[in-house]
């Protein structure tokens, strides 16, 4: 049942416009024949996708409205609608896990609905109650809770997104979004166990610059980071490491990961200053390292510091953290074409600590002193 529907007046302000314009339950149509489930050893990520998805409608005078939880279908679009033109889109990224018993976990869903909303003020898309967000999902996931797969370390990808679906050229605000859950069963990150990456430092590609949109999940930035990923990955690199788009010196993050360093004892990692994306998982890393009595220095880290320290023996680990890999160590860094070993290209203590610690709670295996995961069903 969904009791807030937002009439959203105001798409310049962060303040939100909050009223409630209808009551309404979440429909429920189920799939007249449910797919056959795919082996989850080898999946290719993001290939297969569950048997329902859950829906959302926004039209300008009626707020959000019809919540729905139908089968999985392909959208009709016309072809003048805005996201298809002018990218007003955004996105979220997140897992449900199984837990020992059966259950069906999330981790911190409520991160990514605010983060949903966050991103929403800056691309001008009204923002979507935290508790519609959240119903839409747990309904989603109650009816298709067999897709949660239970061998070790697999789960089921959540993609909720919102596109702009007004039939009208012109680079304008659109009048109509559609809101849209969907998931998809992965399979374990690391079959053969934390496996360290290698990684090359971009220096002519920029992914955001302040004032851009580096701060927000949308599809545009990763338009333009497309490029550098394919020529990272011609040269046997698995992601691009970014610099800041203005001094071309200050490292941000690494493909889709934020990044964090020890460096001569001292954990670093780059600031969040407009163009680095806030991930729930940088975040969840800070909380922990500090709850062990350490401490995170969010700062500015530049690339010559940071290749000094590879020369000179300081740059004891390092490491990206993101929803899809968690923790990913990073074992080798590439710069003008300068190779640099990290860790003796092993995966540092604190590393495997910080991936420990963070699956087992995502699968429900340890204490979860934080109240990090919630049990959906
Ligand atoms: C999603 C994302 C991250 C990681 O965020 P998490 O919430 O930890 O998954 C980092 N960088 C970019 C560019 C992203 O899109």
């Amino acid at each position: 049942m969904i009791k807030s529907i937002i009439n959203y007046k105001n798409p310049t302000t962060n303040k939100l416009k909050v009223s409630v314009t209808a009551v309404e339950k979440i429909r429920i149509e189920k799939s007249a024949v449910l797919k056959e489930k795919p082996p989850i050893e080898g999946i290719p990520f993001g290939k297969y996708f569950s048997d329902h998805m859950f829906l959302l409608d926004y039209d300008e005078g009626k707020g959000w409205h019809d919540p729905r939880v139908v089968p999985f279908a392909d959208f009709q679009l016309s072809p003048a609608a805005v996201v298809l033109h002018y990218a007003q889109e955004i996105f979220e990224g997140m897992k449900a896990y199984r837990g020992p018993k059966g259950e069906v976990l999330l981790f911190r869903p409520t991160e990514n609905a605010r983060r949903l909303n966050s991103s929403a003020e800056r691309i001008c898309i009204p923002p979507v109650p935290e508790e519609i967000f959240m119903d839409g999902l747990k309904s989603l996931l109650e009816l298709d809770k067999d897709w949660v797969p239970s061998a070790p370390d697999t789960s089921l990808y959540i993609r909720p997104f919102i596109i702009a679906t007004s039939g009208q050229l012109g680079v304008h605000a659109s009048h109509s979004y559609l809101f849209a859950i969907i998931t998809s069963p992965v399979g374990s990150y690391y079959p053969e166990g934390l496996a360290p990456i290698r990684i090359m430092i971009e220096n002519s590609d920029v992914r955001a610059v302040r004032g851009g949109t580096g701060y927000v999940k949308c599809g545009g930035n990763y338009g333009a980071s497309i490029r550098a990923g394919k020529r990272a990955e011609e040269q046997g690199f698995s992601q691009v490491l970014w610099l800041d788009g203005v001094t071309r010196r200050n490292i941000e993050e690494v493909g889709s990961m934020n990044v964090m360093f020890k460096i001569n004892g001292r954990i670093v990692t780059p600031a969040l200053t407009g163009s680095v994306l806030p991930g729930i998982t940088r975040k969840s890393c800070i909380e922990l390292i500090n709850s062990w009595g350490f401490e995170v220095d969010e700062r500015e880290i530049t690339v010559d510091e940071l290749v000094k320290a590879a020369e000179d023996g300081t740059l004891e680990e390092a490491w990206g953290t993101g929803t899809a890999a968690v923790i990913s160590p990073i074992g080798e860094v590439s710069f003008d074409g300068i190779s640099h070993k990290i860790s003796g290209g092993k995966i540092g203590s604190l590393t495997q600590r910080l991936y420990d610690t963070i699956t087992d709670i995502q699968w429900g295996k340890t204490e979860d002193k934080f109240s990090w995961s919630v049990k959906v069903c």
